[in-house]
């Protein structure tokens, strides 16, 4: 198969022209020509008035080496490169030693999991939340009737913490062994939308999710995986710098050899329990924000123009960046094209925001994070777990300014650079349950970062025109952003200092975002195999 990159055609194009641009690139007559198809299809709409769509193409030719021998050094002709994922190691069929275990059931943990399984080590994975029905439920307890489970919510649970969420799943990580391929190809396995395969901004939406996390754990039980909700891992055994085995809530020990520590960044209680069990743990940087909520329609007219609301191009999404006169970075963060703004806290008393849509992408307002880059050098130096005393001040702060019962803090973009407080909504109305209260959003994060977001707004405006529109919501606070530490791994996967442990996913610092902490899944499940066989030099 030959790959054909950036085949570009008019955004309305009829079918056959696709052909015809085949033929054309690779000059050769139809009879030639014995099959193509879309490997990857996105939009360029840097000029709003000819929006173009841009193809990757698979093509099947009579005579492909004639063809790569013409083309030879030619931009964007090459061979398709192999992309079957292959498995690196397989269990013995008498395999009966230490089961691996996992910890956490996100992206990360599931793909630990799944691979694990299929190469026959039956890990046994263990979550401190619900199976997703029931996480489900408890979820939409707090956007609903402000009850917040603390072990079963936005962030804990089956699925992890982009159960509940846009589900987009792009990033921008190397991948030169195409793991990604086999994350959108297990997907959609489990009931994603094939077009995920070759959309370049693929999302899945959360109904959707819900449905693909429980046939994943189907598929992971199928190869002799084991699942167990409400098993919170409280401790390690940790012997001669080896990990022998974990400790769960109420006593239970489970010896192993091998653990994947896929605990997402809300893990604050485990991050704790590991920092006093000596495993190597260092602070790192994160963000603090806001969400902020535009009409769709602003968002879809300045990026798309006249063609606005085409089926092919979908609800508009934007990315924003701005560098602040006081030397901090702001940028827009986990958009969310027609989705809604959720309360996304994993402990009482406090409001964490985050953003979510579903499949379609089809309510009123576009949301996004806008935050700003903190270090722990500068912002909460001192102690490797400074950043969760950090985020867990703020969140407390809004907790209090949002009138104590679980709404959030909000305030209009237009009074926010103004500096007054908000008394009423105009235009936009705010979407995050289970309510936004108004006033001043300018006590609820530090100084630099309040200067640096008024400053950035008008700064946007000049890309997204509207966008620092008086009646846009501003709701806060956003500090779930990465983790606040990095469980820090050497070059075999596993923990700096404690043998058999493999920090993993987000959590760990290792992946920002499903698709990259799906990947990240993929390759210490690899690492853990070769432990497991004995060839961890083939690393
Ligand atoms: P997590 O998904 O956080 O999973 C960790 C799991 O470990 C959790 O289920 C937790 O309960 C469990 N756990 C923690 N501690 C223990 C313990 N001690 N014992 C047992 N289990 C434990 N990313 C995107 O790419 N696209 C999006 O559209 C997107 N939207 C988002 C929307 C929301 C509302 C949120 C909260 C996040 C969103 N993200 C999105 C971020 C994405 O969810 C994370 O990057 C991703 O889930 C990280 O995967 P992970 O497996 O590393 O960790």
């Amino acid at each position: 198969m030959l790959r054909l990159n950036e085949v570009t055609l008019p955004l309305d194009h009829p079918e056959e022209d696709l052909k015809a641009a085949v033929l054309a690139r690779l000059q050769i007559p139809e009879q030639d020509l014995l099959g193509f198809n879309i490997f990857r299809r996105g939009h360029d709409a840097r000029r709003k008035s000819a929006i173009l769509l841009v193809y990757t193409l698979d093509v099947e030719v009579r005579d492909e080496e004639a063809l790569l021998r013409r083309f030879q050094g030619v931009a964007n002709i090459g061979r398709t490169p192999d992309m079957e994922y292959r498995f690196v190691a397989q269990a013995p069929a008498s395999f009966g030693g230490k089961r691996p275990v996992v910890i956490g059931t996100g992206p990360c943990g599931i793909f630990a999991g799944l691979i694990l399984a299929q190469m026959g080590f039956k890990p046994i994975i263990l979550e401190r939340g619900k199976a997703v029905r029931e996480r489900t439920q408890d979820t939409w307890g707090l956007w609903r009737k402000r009850v917040l489970q603390p072990e079963s919510n936005v962030q804990f649970g089956e699925g992890g913490a982009g159960t509940f969420s846009d589900g987009k799943l792009y990033s921008q990580i190397k991948d030169p062994k195409h793991y990604g391929r086999k994350v959108l190809a297990e997907f959609v396995k489990a009931y994603a939308p094939p077009e995920i395969l070759y959309v370049s901004k693929p999302h899945i939406g959360t109904f959707r999710l819900v449905k693909m996390v429980q046939a994943m754990r189907a598929t992971t039980e199928s190869f002799g995986g084991e699942f167990r909700f409400q098993s919170k891992v409280v401790d390690l055994n940790i012997e001669d710098g080896r990990i022998r085995g974990v400790v769960l809530e109420g006593g239970e020990v489970i010896d192993t050899d091998h653990v994947v520590l896929a605990v997402g960044h809300s893990a604050r209680d485990t991050f704790q329990m590991l920092y006093d069990r000596g495993v190597y743990v260092e602070a790192k940087p994160f963000s603090i924000g806001f969400r902020a909520e535009h009409p769709q329609s602003l968002i879809d007219k300045a990026r798309f123009g006249k063609f606005a609301g085409h089926p092919l191009l979908g609800a508009a999404d934007y990315k924003l960046v701005h560098h602040a006169s006081n030397g901090r970075t702001v940028y827009s963060f986990c958009m969310c094209p027609g989705g809604t703004v959720v309360a996304a806290t994993s402990e009482p008393n406090r409001v964490v925001t985050n953003g979510m849509s579903q499949y379609s992408r089809n309510e009123r307002n576009a949301n996004s994070g806008i935050v700003v880059g903190i270090t722990p050098a500068v912002d909460y130096p001192g102690h490797p777990l400074a950043g969760i005393d950090f985020q867990r001040a703020l969140e407390s702060r809004a907790f209090e300014l949002g009138g104590g019962n679980y709404d959030a803090p909000g305030q209009l973009v237009g009074d926010f650079i103004a500096g007054r407080p908000s008394t009423e909504f105009g235009s936009v109305l705010p979407s995050y349950k289970p309510g936004v209260h108004l006033g001043d959003l300018a006590p609820s994060l530090p100084e630099y970062a309040i200067e640096a977001m008024r400053e950035a707004f008008p700064a946007f405006d000049r890309q997204i025109r509207g966008y620092a529109m008086h009646d846009a919501v501003l709701t806060g606070v956003e500090t779930r952003t990465s983790s606040p530490v990095r469980v820090k791994r050497q070059d075999n996967f596993q923990s700096m200092n404690v043998k058999g442990l493999f920090p993993a996913g987000e959590g760990a610092g290792y992946a920002g975002g499903i698709f990259s902490a799906a990947v990240d899944g993929i390759k210490v499940a690899e690492a853990v195999a070769l432990s497991l066989v004995g060839r961890e030099d083939a690393q």
